[in-house]
């Protein structure tokens, strides 16, 4: 961790939730929110509640939205130099409605908003100088502005002897844009930590079986996988070292937007910060599953203390 923070690049934006289930906005109908939101920035905030150096790229509009993540971000201890705000564009904001069978309805207001207004600048250049680990999230590829900083900032960090991390979040949209596979390739192929979702496993290795995709990623270079499965846990593997596998904890599931994220900043986090694989992957887990228990994308991402208390507190899932 003292080569320097933990950077992030990509949307910052605010979410609002139907607080009742059923099929999309086309009724009035009670909301709840604006919650900050952004898988960036649910990362970012994980990362700094546990205390990791953590800095975010990205931009906000100037209005209440903006402020509302820029406050959330500062108290976690993030830095946030490098978000800019813009004087024109509304904060990117997405409408979330979950239907009863968990799938989810949006209305988004991302592209054309602030949320994609910022690129490579001298702050950036500044703050790459400095990072010690990139994080990309896969709703990234799909930015022309995240990924042009994604592209100048990869070598950069990486010349310094940063190391890189990759959570592919593949949604199907993103794979019909002929950009995408080969930011992906590249992705896969430049990382040190994986962190995919149950079958992004396979679709990164490009291989049916999980077994020959987690050997394959190994041998072409990724040193470590997440491997995260949900409700039965997640696993991580290693190429000299056998699988380490952590059971989900036990919790009733109130939102489930952001256990990823807030799995993916914990683990990072604690790799960067010197925990054994053990260690990190059972706070990933405790991070993934705490985040879950509360309403809006990132209200349950935990301090170390939190998570600590969540732990002891809750079972493993049968
Ligand atoms: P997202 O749906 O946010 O994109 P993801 O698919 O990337 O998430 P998940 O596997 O859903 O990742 O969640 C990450 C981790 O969080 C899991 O490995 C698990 O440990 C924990 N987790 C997620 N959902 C639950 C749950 N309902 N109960 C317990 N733990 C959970
Ligand atoms: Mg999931």
């Amino acid at each position: 961790d003292s080569l320097g923070p933990t950077l992030c690049v990509g949307e910052i934006l605010v979410e609002i939730v139907a607080t009742t289930p059923g099929c999309g906005f086309r009724a009035p109908q009670p909301l709840i929110g604006p919650y900050p939101s952004g898988a960036p920035a649910i990362f970012m905030s994980q990362c700094g509640r546990l205390g990791g150096a953590a800095a975010l790229v990205g931009c906000v509009g100037d209005d209440d939205f903006g402020q509302l993540n820029l406050d959330r971000l500062r108290q976690d201890g993030v830095e946030t130099g490098a978000i800019g705000i813009d004087p024109e564009y509304p904060t990117g904001s997405a409408f979330v409605r979950y239907r009863p069978d968990g799938q989810r309805d949006f209305v988004f207001n991302l592209a054309k908003s602030a949320a994609a207004r910022f690129g490579w600048t001298a702050g950036t250049e500044a703050l790459c100088d400095r990072a010690g680990h990139l994080h990309v999230m896969g709703t990234a590829l799909a930015m022309a502005s995240a990924w042009e900083v994604i592209d100048r900032a990869l070598p950069r960090i990486k010349a310094r002897g940063g190391s890189v991390s990759f959570d592919p979040n593949l949604r199907k949209e993103l794979l019909r844009d002929p950009d995408i596979l080969p930011r992906f390739a590249r992705m896969v192929a430049e990382c040190d930590l994986l962190l995919p979702s149950g079958a992004e496993l396979q679709q990164a290795a490009g291989v049916e079986d999980a077994e020959a995709a987690v050997a394959a990623l190994l041998q072409g270079g990724v040193a470590e996988i997440a491997l995260k499965q949900g409700e039965a846990g997640a696993t991580v593997y290693r190429r000299d070292a056998p699988p380490v596998h952590s059971q989900a904890f036990a919790v009733e599931e109130i939102d489930p937007t952001g256990a990823g994220d807030c799995f993916g900043g914990a683990y990072v986090t604690c790799r960067r910060l010197g925990l054994p694989v053990a260690e990190a992957l059972t706070y990933a887990c405790a991070a993934g599953a705490r985040n879950v228990t509360r309403r809006g994308p990132m209200e349950g991402a935990g301090t170390r203390a939190e998570l600590d208390a969540f732990i002891a507190a809750t079972g493993y899932r049968a």
